[in-house]
């Protein structure tokens, strides 16, 4: 739970802490919930990561980009007495970008450090939407300063009514899932988040199509009419990078 990632659009998944409550239909077959229970653990239950896992950052990463939390929310009330170390953490490791995803934006505002300002040049903030009745999730997380916003529309379960302004990045998904546990995805509904992405001018990752065959190791495969979508932003709006492997700086927004 803290290594070299399989997600694309990620290089390292970083979990100080484990467990989660659903909090929306989004949740339904939520993948550490599945993972958990296979293991006998009660996934509702969060629990702090050993120290060799909580201090991964520091020891093992390379990033550049670390996601935040897979297993869990970095913003659940839950880990709060956890937390400024881990923002301690983040403070200490100018190297590495951290990604931080979250269905709770609304309580990021009081789970902010003390020196948070304008935001960590190295934490991009972003909000998981799946369906458009939590589009206010955007809102949310556009009222918190932070070096870059994004959405993660996975799993995209219908035809998304956002408004992405204010939005520097979006990655989609298809729910994957063994057997029939998974809703499966509307490859229109893909389209639509491409091209509002490309009307605006930001860039636009496709994960996978979902479903519960894969397809060159992905769920569903990442082709959409034929094309890769793979764009990732480089730091903050076009600022200049440096010391960023090639699959970043091949992007210049
Ligand atoms: S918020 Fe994320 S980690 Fe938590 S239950 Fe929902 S899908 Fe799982």
């Amino acid at each position: 739970m803290g290594e070299r990632s399989h997600i694309g659009w990620t290089d390292d998944t970083w979990n100080p802490w484990q467990g989660c409550h659903k909090v929306s239909e989004e949740c339904r077959y939520c993948y550490m919930y599945r993972e958990k229970m296979r293991y006998g653990q009660d996934p509702s239950t969060i629990i702090r990561s050993r120290p060799q896992t909580f201090n991964l950052p520091l020891t093992r990463f390379k990033g550049p980009l670390v996601f935040v939390c897979s297993w869990s929310d970095f913003f659940i009330p839950d880990a709060d007495a956890w937390r400024p170390e881990a923002w301690q953490i983040i403070r200490h490791s100018p190297h590495l970008t951290f990604q931080i995803l979250t269905k709770r934006p609304h309580l990021i505002g009081n789970r902010l450090p003390h020196d948070w300002g304008a935001g960590f040049p190295n934490v991009w903030l972003g909000v998981s939407v799946g369906m458009s009745k939590y589009a206010h999730r955007l809102a949310e997380l556009l009222q918190i300063p932070a070096r870059l916003h994004f959405l993660s529309a996975e799993p995209l379960l219908e035809r998304l009514q956002v408004n992405l302004s204010g939005i520097d990045w979006v990655i989609a998904g298809g729910e994957s899932g063994a057997g029939n546990n998974y809703r499966p995805a509307d490859r229109d509904h893909f389209r639509h988040l491409r091209d509002m992405c490309k009307d605006i001018g930001i860039p636009f990752y496709l994960k996978q199509l979902g479903g519960n065959i894969k397809i060159n190791g992905v769920y569903g495969g990442r082709r959409l009419d034929l094309a890769l979508h793979d764009d990732i932003p480089t730091f903050g709006r076009g600022e200049a990078l440096t010391g960023l492997p090639e699959k970043l700086n091949a992007q210049n927004y």
